[in-house]
């Protein structure tokens, strides 16, 4: 169906940057037809959605996650980092069923559209779970099961995990894309990732871990094997395919020559580093050196929320602070690493809104007060605007939040269960 948006601003985060005032944009199923002014545009539509205060943009693109882990949000919080995973995630996760983990995805979606997020990068297993779950809600999703070398001696879940993106690659449409998650260096020995990253180059497929999160793990590499996480990931030859690094807030320097010709980028999780106590990743380095980077949450147990708008924000008050400058970091930095960084990492030609790209986008409600007046849209999108503000969210030509509703799930009953499963989970 072909349908129309008549906005008061539409932001296409084109190379030209270019903002139209009235702005209107024209979609169906196969791609974005028209952007541009009113009164240019040729297309009849057949619905016609007319919001004068809108602020149209492309949707914003979470490319570091662990959806499911919705579930346990707030547990434990604020303990010391080890004795969180030991003693509460690790245990509740061992009794997480498929059904646990699908219910709880579908938990995180319903917060994600919410909030202005049209696709996510995700790590986490019992996969096929997370892939229903995805195909239900309308979104576009990049999953990866998550692989803990330390618990594969016999390449038995790499194996799985080849299987597993095999079977959904290209799924839903293609809103399903599938990748290999060797979790980090930490749980994944050099030998693994050298095995990973074999398969991944025999497959054609992309990598997704974490690397230089925090000081704890610098330390133990460096112990261990005398080189940074980013030099151990080379040597073990993750680099040669597609790699989404998240967090790399300790990359260095030194690091570049690792990190050189590495097609896909880093994923920056500022609340998740903020909140952990880890630090800030050195975006002026990775910018100078043409790495590209993107914006993530991390998951909702460790991070709390998974609205973009907050990472937004996030990202530019630390890199502000990490450069003692009010313009080291600016309100079009954060917004570009949230739609076009992130695709650009993960190899996805959405992030702008343009004749012939994927119809993506979503809706701000201009009009409130906290909105009010307009100086600077992009300054208001991301410093003042938050993801309650999202009234409209358009996924691969489909309205997944409409005036403030869902329209592919029951999110009411989701919560329920959500709650009802929280109370069993804390009694297993
Ligand atoms: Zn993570």
């Amino acid at each position: 169906m072909r349908t129309r948006f008549d906005v008061g601003c539409v932001i296409p985060m084109n190379d030209e940057g270019d903002i139209f005032r009235p702005g209107t944009v024209v979609f169906d199923e196969t791609g974005i037809q028209y952007v541009g002014s009113p009164e240019a545009c040729p297309a009849v539509a057949e619905r016609t959605v007319a919001m004068p205060q809108g602020i149209l943009l492309p949707g914003l693109l979470n490319g570091h996650n662990h959806a499911a882990m919705a579930l346990m949000r707030g547990m434990a919080d604020d303990s010391p980092l080890f004795e969180w995973l030991s003693h509460h995630v690790w245990p509740l996760e061992a009794r997480l069923t498929p059904d646990d983990i699908y219910l709880g995805t579908l938990l995180a979606s319903a917060e994600m559209i919410r909030s202005g997020t049209v696709g996510f990068a995700d790590m986490y297993f019992a996969m096929d779970a997370v892939a229903a779950a995805v195909e239900k809600t309308g979104m576009r999703a990049w999953l990866a099961r998550g692989l803990v070398g330390n618990e594969d001696p016999t390449g038995e879940k790499l194996a799985e995990a080849v299987a597993f993106c095999q079977a959904w690659a290209g799924k839903a449409n293609g809103r399903l894309q599938t990748m290999l998650g060797p979790h980090a260096p930490y749980t994944c020995p050099p030998e693994y990732l050298a095995r990973v990253a074999e398969a991944a180059k025999s497959h054609g497929l992309g990598i997704h871990i974490h690397l230089s999160e925090s000081r704890d793990e610098m330390d133990q590499m460096a112990t261990l094997y005398q080189k940074t996480p980013i030099q151990l990931a080379h040597d073990a030859g993750i680099f040669e395919s597609r790699t989404l690094i998240a967090h790399g807030v300790y990359i260095t320097a030194d690091d570049l020559r690792w990190l050189e010709g590495i097609q896909g980028g880093v994923i920056s999780c500022p609340v998740s580093n903020a909140k952990l106590g880890n630090g800030i990743m050195p975006y002026p380095l990775l910018k100078e050196a043409g790495i590209p980077v993107g914006l993530g949450s991390d998951g909702a147990a460790s991070t709390n929320n998974l609205d973009m708008f907050l990472e937004m924000k996030m990202m530019a008050w630390v890199q502000k602070l990490s450069g003692h400058r009010p313009d080291a970091f600016r309100a079009m930095d954060a917004l570009w690493a949230a739609t076009r960084g992130t695709a650009q990492v993960l190899g996805y030609d959405g992030g702008v809104l343009a004749p012939g790209r994927p119809s993506d986008f979503i809706v701000l409600d201009g009009g409130r007060p906290h909105l009010t007046p307009e100086w600077d849209v992009v300054a208001n999108v991301v410093y003042a605007a938050s993801g309650a503000d999202v009234r409209y969210v358009v996924v691969d030509g489909r309205i997944l939040l409409d005036d403030g509703l869902i329209t592919t799930f029951d999110e009411e009953a989701v919560a329920a269960e959500a709650r009802k499963r929280q109370a069993l989970l804390a009694k297993r």
